[in-house]
């Protein structure tokens, strides 16, 4: 019986992660198809209930339904848990956990961007939605004993640092109010700096002003393209990254969650540089938030 794996968005047209799993199933030899299924979310249920049937191997979650899916499967692993947000479904039997790669995917990120230098303690992070509550969760467990989030709606920020109080218990992390000054002195005392706002996804301007970027950065875009912000920084003279590592790791991790065996890295990675060559965008790239545009886009 041919398997299935189905990505759940809304919208989810021009997926990168189907080319992407899809190569990795062929290359493997496993007989499995990745479908992309567009749910809104009053049909997210009753499509959750549809993976407990035999043919199903899992799931991939993404916007805008990460957050919603956690009350609908039977049991969440740490990570899920911890963010409470699940982009990967598995099946035990009739029953489906939840699972959130996107943490070992930004660690993957972060751990390239770093190199070889030491693992730096401290980081400023813009935004404050799933992406950032992955991100967030990646440094607490990294080691990092300063993290101060930034947000445009203060509260979502303040939500999120509430949220990761107890794993957050041992070092600081902090809420503070989206404003170019308090930023720029922020980054003049940190090494690391992540974008998780979709700043930048669907126009050509950057979360921040290019004045406040210093050489010493290391800047994690979590959009996968070259942003204006990585353009600044870069400019800069910092060390930069966009999203397409953190989006192959997860992906990985998700296949191996599925078929129980290492993931073609190499394969996964050249599928998706031909898709964007092709002009697909990855579901995670989909406009969202306040720069919602189109759900052709792309
Ligand atoms: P959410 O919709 O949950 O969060 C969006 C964030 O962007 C919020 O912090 C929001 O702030 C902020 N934001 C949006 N528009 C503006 C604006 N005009 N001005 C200021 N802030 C704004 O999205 P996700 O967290 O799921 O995704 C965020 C980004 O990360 C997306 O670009 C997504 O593509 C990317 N991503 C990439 C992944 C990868 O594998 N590479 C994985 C996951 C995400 P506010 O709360 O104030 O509205």
């Amino acid at each position: 019986m041919t398997k299935r794996v189905v990505l759940i968005g809304h919208p989810v047209a021009h997926s990168l992660s189907g080319a992407m799993q899809q190569a990795a199933f062929d290359a493997q030899g496993i007989d499995a198809t990745y479908e992309l299924w567009d749910r809104p979310p009053i049909e997210l249920p009753d499509a959750i209930g549809e993976l407990r049937a035999d043919d199903f191997l899992g799931a991939n979650i993404t916007i805008p339904h990460k957050e919603r899916v956690v009350p609908l499967v039977d049991r969440l692993t740490e990570e899920a848990h911890a963010t409470g947000a699940v982009n990967t479904i598995t099946r035990e039997g009739r029953r489906l956990v939840g699972h959130n790669t996107d943490v070992p995917g930004f660690a993957a990120a972060l751990d390239r961007l770093v190199g070889r230098s030491k693992m730096p303690r401290q980081a400023v992070v813009l935004g404050a939605g799933g992406g950032a509550r992955a991100v967030v969760y990646s440094l607490i467990r990294e080691g990092f004993q300063r993290v101060v989030v930034f947000n445009r709606h203060l509260h979502r920020a303040e939500g999120l640092v509430k949220h990761f109080g107890r794993s957050a218990a041992h070092m600081e992390l902090r809420a503070m109010p989206w404003h170019p000054s308090i930023i720029e002195s922020e980054l003049a005392k940190t090494k690391v700096l992540v974008n998780a706002t979709s700043i930048g996804l669907t126009t050509d301007v950057s979360p921040i002003p290019a004045e406040v970027l210093t050489p010493g950065l290391l800047v994690l875009d979590l959009i996968y393209n070259r942003t204006r912000l990585l353009r600044d920084a870069d400019a800069a003279g910092a060390t930069v990254q966009d999203g397409e590592t953190m989006l192959l790791h997860q992906g990985a991790a998700a296949f191996t969650l599925w078929t129980g065996q290492p993931a073609p890295l190499q394969v996964m990675a050249e599928a998706l540089s031909n898709a964007r060559a092709h002009g697909l965008r990855s579901a995670e790239g989909e406009p969202a938030g306040d720069e919602a545009a189109p759900a052709a886009a792309g």
